[in-house]
């Protein structure tokens, strides 16, 4: 109850102050949902809730799934800044969580039960999502201890028109702000594009490999192709160089 304080010191008998409801958390704006895919040290999907100025977060393993049927892990992990939805790129090697992370997808999502708060405390929260990718009603239900550490928690698809059999993680691989696979962001931001590779489906990451200049880091690739076009093309009439380009 992140009220109980405020309402226990005041008497709204007395004060006008309002008594605050945590039914509607947010009327005056949407409260934000972002999923990042992160190949760190293992591949998982960072699904993360605002909620009271922070984003609640879980670590999905194999990421959501639309079939109803499908209990998708997620591990509880450290609520995260609002700010950091916008982050797409390299965390360096030797810092924690080190890989590559993409804006999977992003949107809102609205509380379908009247306390987002005793919810969490309970372990089942039911949400409806309007992203670019998850639509529809979904829940987390935490599951219990495991061992020492944190309870886990399940992400379910609620039966609705936005339940399918497909896979979403496969069938839209790509960021949702950038349109980059993670080998790409990697590529970009200097990062491992190996290791960020091998968290993209292998049919796409085949396909790239057969064209070299996608995979080369960006820089380099540019200059090396500039300089070869020059050299190659220019002969042959299709494409002159431009004066004083071969003294660089
Ligand atoms: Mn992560």
């Amino acid at each position: 109850m992140p009220l109980a304080e405020y309402r226990r010191k005041r008497r709204f008998g007395v004060t006008s102050e309002p008594r605050g409801s945590t039914r509607k958390p947010a009327k005056r704006r949407a409260l934000r949902f972002v999923v990042q895919k992160h190949r760190a040290t293992a591949l998982h999907y960072d699904f993360r809730l605002e909620w009271a100025g922070v984003m609640h977060s879980w670590a999905i393993p194999k990421g959501p799934s639309l079939d109803p049927k499908v209990k998708r892990l997620a591990m509880p992990t450290e609520p995260h800044p609002i700010e950091y939805n916008a982050f797409e790129g390299i965390i360096p090697e030797g810092e924690y969580g080190a890989g590559t992370v993409m804006i999977w997808d992003r949107g809102i999502w609205v509380p379908e039960v009247p306390d987002v708060a005793a919810g969490l405390a309970k372990g089942e929260l039911k949400f409806s999502l309007h992203g670019d990718k998850l639509t529809g009603s979904w829940v987390l239900v935490r599951t219990g201890r495991r061992g020492e550490g944190r309870p886990s928690w399940l992400l379910i698809k609620h039966r609705d028109e936005a339940a399918s059999t497909s896979d979403i993680a496969e069938d839209q691989p790509r960021s949702v702000v950038s349109k980059r696979l993670l080998f790409e962001i990697a590529r970009d931001e200097g990062g491992n594009i190996q290791k960020a590779a091998e968290g993209d489906p292998p049919a796409l990451v085949r396909k790239a490999i057969q064209n070299p200049d996608l995979i080369a880091p960006a820089k380099t690739s540019k200059r090396k192709s500039v300089w070869h076009s020059n050299r190659t093309r220019g002969p042959t009439g299709r494409r002159p160089a431009p004066s004083g380009s071969k003294k660089r």
